[in-house]
């Protein structure tokens, strides 16, 4: 099947092993649930991560695909309860965050999922971390990059994470890197994954969303042209000669005295 061996290669490029163990980053959507799928199927020794978002009725369709999920692959699920965790839900933090800082939800949403996902994944001692990104999502953030005007931001965009190397970072890798959204949702319906097809309801990040209404347009052969050429390009992209430190705040890797994370939070 073209669909699944197109996952074989990007996995193989990868250079993913059997015996590493790996942590899917389950948010209920058909990505994830997608990605997860597949690498139980091909034999990798898998476990799920849910972030509980606490975003009332949505949360809890998420929770019970991402439950049903794990119990058919037959894998173990752990969940993070954002609520219980860091006090209020993400709709919550990303409201205050955006009051306060002007900045755009999704962003915000990812930074603080990253951050948990890299936590809870070395608490877990796993090998790697897998997430559902799609071709769509990587040509997004890829435009978005170079609209922002910095190339240096597309520098770690791969099947694999080239974060610079740190004992406390886990890597993440994205088995669906070279599928579209439209070919992952076929399949999934086909073989009848549970999932929640709708959009999150926080999501509202008026940038990306102008960027999908164009991208929406491409051919998939288009999409793989722009990035194929970002490839190329990346060899070339110099790395900043920057360490890796640790957070201040949490201990969490970091580029800065305080991180990412911390500092979206510091209201
Ligand atoms: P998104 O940023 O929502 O498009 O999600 C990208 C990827 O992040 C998904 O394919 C998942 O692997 C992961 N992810 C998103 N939301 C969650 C969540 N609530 N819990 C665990 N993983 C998530
Ligand atoms: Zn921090």
């Amino acid at each position: 099947m073209i669909f699944e061996n197109q996952v074989r290669k990007t996995l193989k490029k990868i250079g993913l092993k059997k015996n590493e163990k790996i942590l899917v980053a389950l948010s209920g959507g058909k990505d994830s649930t997608t990605t997860a799928y597949l690498l139980k199927k091909f034999g990798y020794n898998i476990q799920g991560l849910h972030i509980n978002l606490g975003m009332s009725s949505y949360s809890e369709r998420c929770m019970n695909v991402v439950k049903k999920l794990s119990e058919d692959l037959g894998i173990n699920l752990n969940i993070y309860d954002i609520k219980k965790e860091m006090g209020s839900s993400m709709c919550y933090l990303r409201a205050s965050v955006q009051s306060a800082k002007n900045l755009k939800n999704c962003a915000i949403c990812g930074v603080i999922k990253k951050s948990i996902l890299n936590k809870e994944a070395r608490k877990l001692k796993v090998n790697k971390i897998a997430t559902g990104h799609n071709l769509d999502d990587e040509v997004e953030t890829f435009l978005l990059n170079i609209l922002k005007g910095s190339l240096q931001l597309s520098a770690n965009i791969g099947a694999i994470t080239k974060n610079i190397p740190d004992k406390k970072f886990v890597s993440r890798i994205k088995p669906l890197f070279y599928l579209t959204a439209n070919e992952i949702r076929k399949y999934s319906k086909q073989k009848n994954l549970p999932v929640v097809y709708e959009k999150c309801p926080c999501a509202l990040d008026s940038y990306r969303i102008q960027i999908r209404k164009f991208t929406d347009k491409l051919s998939k052969s288009e999409k793989e042209n722009i990035i194929k050429n970002f490839e190329k390009l990346q060899r070339k992209i110099k790395r900043e000669n920057k360490k890796i430190i640790y957070c201040e705040a949490c201990g969490e890797p970091s580029m800065k005295n305080i991180c990412k994370k911390c500092e979206l939070l510091k209201i």
